[in-house]
């Protein structure tokens, strides 16, 4: 059965400048790209390529770059048929900026992701008949929580990417079944901050609490904490790689874990596989674009 990935499209566009204007100010930026972007599609295009048969639904605007967009999907083998074209609102879109430390700033247009209400879900599909639905927070909340008790009741694994950061109501922390916060996300939704193993055991121990059996902290280059219910809290290493734009590491993550579960893979094994994908992908540029393929991934491992 297919992994399905219900979730935002963004189309990025992204200026590198040497500092960020302040308000008010103009400055040139010295470089300008227009890339697809947006969670969803990231770990959606990150699952496909790490080899797992994809299911994506989403909604695009009627402008200009959505069909493309959406070909791109369809070339990186996704299933596009449940991604569904809204008439007169533009594709969702950010604004990145990114200055000459790497820092970046970013503002966001949602655009046709919140048109994907739970009505608009059920006329995008049939059903969320899948073994695992992994869900972001890009799209309206009431369709991640329609999403997930629909998926749930057809006996698939619910995982969720917090981000970005937000609170979250229990009814739907309780439909998950895997989370995979960054350290800030993991802070927003328990109030612990996570700087070290011992904040992460923490965090990790009040999401259990909330009826979350596995919880997968990611922390950048240090790797996972990893905190399975009942079980002792423990740190998984990632790969040490000389990065150059982190953009989209966790997304990488999200997508190639989903597709080493959807194989069966151990749970150790499935984060280990992941965090190679999303080391690679900190070795390259941009957010689609460093997103490696299967092939890359094994030989990395290898
Ligand atoms: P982003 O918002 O940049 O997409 P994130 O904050 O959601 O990322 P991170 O915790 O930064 O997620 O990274 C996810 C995973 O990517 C990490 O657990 C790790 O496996 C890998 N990773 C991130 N940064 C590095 C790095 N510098 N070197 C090696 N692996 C990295």
């Amino acid at each position: 059965m297919t992994l399905t990935v219900v979730g935002s499209i963004n189309i990025d566009h992204v200026i590198r400048l040497t500092q960020f204007p302040r308000p008010g100010e103009t400055l040139t930026g010295h470089d300008y790209q227009i890339v697809p972007g947006g969670k969803g599609a990231n770990q959606a295009v990150a699952a496909a390529r790490a080899g797992a048969s994809t299911r994506f639904i989403a909604c695009v605007g009627d402008d200009a770059l959505a069909q493309s967009l959406v070909a791109g999907f369809a070339a990186d083998g996704i299933n596009t048929q449940a991604i569904a074209s809204i008439s007169q609102v533009n594709t969702g879109v950010a604004l990145i900026q990114v200055n000459s430390d790497g820092e970046n700033t970013i503002a966001l247009a949602a655009g046709a992701n919140a048109y994907l209400t739970p009505e608009q879900l059920a006329a995008n599909c049939e059903g969320l008949a899948c073994k695992q639905l992994l869900l972001q927070l890009e799209i309206p909340l009431a369709t991640n929580i329609a999403a997930a008790s629909q998926a749930k009741a057809q006996g698939a694994r619910v995982i969720l990417n917090p981000a970005p950061a937000q609170a979250l109501p229990e009814a739907l922390l309780s439909l998950v079944d895997v989370i995979t916060p960054n350290e800030t996300e993991a802070e927003q939704l328990t109030g612990i901050v996570v700087s070290d193993d011992k904040g992460a055991a923490q965090a990790a121990a009040a999401l259990h609490k909330k009826g979350i059996a596995t919880v997968i902290i990611t922390l950048g280059a240090r790797g996972v904490w990893l905190s399975e219910h009942g079980k002792a809290g423990q740190l998984i290493s990632g790969f040490n790689v000389k990065a150059i734009d982190t953009t989209a590491a966790g997304d990488t993550f999200n997508g190639a874990l989903l597709a080493a579960l959807q194989e069966q893979l151990p749970l150790l094994r499935a984060i280990q596989f992941a965090q190679a994908a999303a080391a690679l992908s900190v070795t390259a540029q941009g957010a689609q674009t460093s997103i490696p393929y299967q092939a890359d991934i094994q030989a990395f491992l290898d």
